[in-house]
């Protein structure tokens, strides 16, 4: 059972670690969004003849400095991992993969 004896939303510790939650799952979600232009970026440079490496990487780093972001966010109930279920990273489940705790607070 949950306490619903005061209603104040985002102020209390387990609703701002589920917003932090969403956050992080947003950025990753935003740099998924980039991919287009990311592609036209590299088709440009290699047009040009120029090396695409750096952006290659700068963009492998990113997603994968978001994607651990998003990964390392723990449940603020169950405290496990919240997009992690054995392996796999699944940012497009809005409940925690162990519990089901929803990011989205009911209200
Ligand atoms: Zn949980």
């Amino acid at each position: 059972m949950t306490d619903n004896t005061h209603n104040t939303p985002n102020t209390n510790p387990r609703d701002q670690r589920l917003m932090e939650i969403k956050r992080s799952r947003n950025r990753l979600f935003v740099c998924f969004s980039t991919l287009p232009v990311y592609m036209y970026a590299v088709s440009q440079v290699l047009d040009n003849g120029n090396s695409s490496n750096v952006i290659m990487f700068t963009y492998m780093a990113l997603y994968a400095g978001f994607g651990v972001n998003a990964s390392v966010k723990r449940c603020p109930d169950c405290h496990q991992q919240y997009f992690v279920k054995k392996y796999f990273l699944n940012p497009f489940r809005s409940q925690c993969a162990h519990c089901g705790l929803s990011m989205h607070p009911k209200g």
